[in-house]
């Protein structure tokens, strides 16, 4: 509420400037990588190990975010992830937009339930620590220290603005930043591994959430620690994990092997196709009806050049392990342009698919 009301009267009466905003944008960073990379990634899905100077920065400025404890939080999480769109999941999406945006944590049901899912964080004592002294840091980190900075910049009216604009507003930004991967995340985008939850994977969401947007591949595959899977899509919590990784501050960086991501692409494309065919075929024009058919037998002719191939790329690295390293070396990479080929192809089928009129 002060941020549409106290804020612009703030902005109004004092003028922007160019210190309050660097603090604004500052705090913001910070409280909201300690979310992504720190609550989400490593204390939720276990992503990475970090060393404790990372988890101590992510666990004092996540604080800030005034999103609860780590403990809290992951447990919510996890739970999340367990029973996504159905009852017990803390946000779900099928009690409405606004309910997994907000209402969630305005109408919480107390008691809380219980925290049986974080037995691990539960022995982490920084974790601990920051769950003892979440509201004295929070507050402290969150809303004073961007005042003292106010302060020491531009007196009495500079803490006020630092409150507001490195505090206050900075806080509700984050907030929604967080609320948006529950709400609209489950709402809005496309869903390439899989339709079995609502989760979707939207790179305008990405931009706002440090690369959280591509929720449809963390729902399949919530242990990687990249959310955008490709090299190019827009993560700036992976880059900074990778980052940490070269400074030694990091290590144990999961991902899932590109060809288990793109077996999941390709059933999902399978099954779409079928759908497609099994129910609006009669409503669609002779050109679509081949191209569909095209692309589901494409598709299944690939799916089985993959399972074959993988096959013999697994035999191979078998028999040739120990003995000829070189030899293996030149199979493996034969296996690999193979293996692009067919991810080149693939992507023709999808592109193939994008242009079909959707279904009547
Ligand atoms: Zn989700
Ligand atoms: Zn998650």
């Amino acid at each position: 509420m002060a941020t549409i009301t106290v804020v612009p009267y703030y902005l109004w009466t004092v003028g922007i400037d160019l210190f309050q905003v660097g603090l604004f944008f500052t705090f913001f960073i910070a409280s909201g990588l300690s979310i992504t990379l720190g609550y989400h990634r490593l204390f939720a899905h276990k992503a990475f190990h970090a060393k404790w100077p990372v988890k101590f920065l992510a666990l004092v400025f996540g604080a800030t975010a005034f999103e609860n404890c780590a403990l809290a939080w992951v447990s919510d999480h996890r739970r999340h992830h367990k029973h996504t769109d159905h009852d017990d999941d803390p946000y779900d999406i099928s009690q409405g937009f606004w309910y997994a945006h907000i209402g969630w944590i305005l109408f919480k049901i107390s008691p809380e339930p219980p925290w049986d899912n974080v037995a691990d964080l539960r022995k982490d004592r920084l974790v601990m620590w920051q769950h003892n002294n979440y509201v004295a840091i929070a507050v402290t980190v969150g809303f004073l220290l961007p005042a003292l900075l106010g302060w020491a910049y531009g007196g009495p009216m500079g803490a006020l603005g630092g409150f507001l604009l490195g505090g206050v507003a900075r806080v509700t930004a984050v907030q929604h930043m967080t609320f948006f991967i529950n709400s609209l995340c489950h709402t809005v985008g496309r869903q390439p591994y899989s339709n079995r939850t609502s989760a979707r994977d939207s790179w305008i969401m990405a931009i706002f959430t440090f690369g959280e947007g591509y929720h449809n591949y963390h729902h399949e595959f919530q242990h990687d620690y990249r959310n955008g899977v490709k090299w190019w899509q827009w993560d700036p919590t992976k880059w900074t994990i990778w980052v940490l990784s070269k400074l030694g501050l990091a290590d144990g960086l999961r991902r899932v092997d590109d060809e288990k991501v793109l077996s999941a692409q390709l059933h999902e494309a399978h099954r779409r196709v079928n759908e497609r065919l099994s129910t609006s075929l009669h409503s669609l024009n002779t050109r679509s009806q081949e191209m569909l058919k095209a692309s589901a037998e494409r598709l299944e002719e690939l799916k089985a050049q993959w399972s074959e191939l993988k096959g013999h790329y697994r035999a191979q690295v078998d028999a040739w392990k120990h003995d000829y390293a070189e030899k293996t070396d030149e199979e493996l990479q034969e296996a690999r342009r193979a293996f692009d080929e067919i991810r080149r192809e693939v992507r023709t089928a999808f592109d193939l698919l994008e242009r079909l009129p959707s279904a009547a």
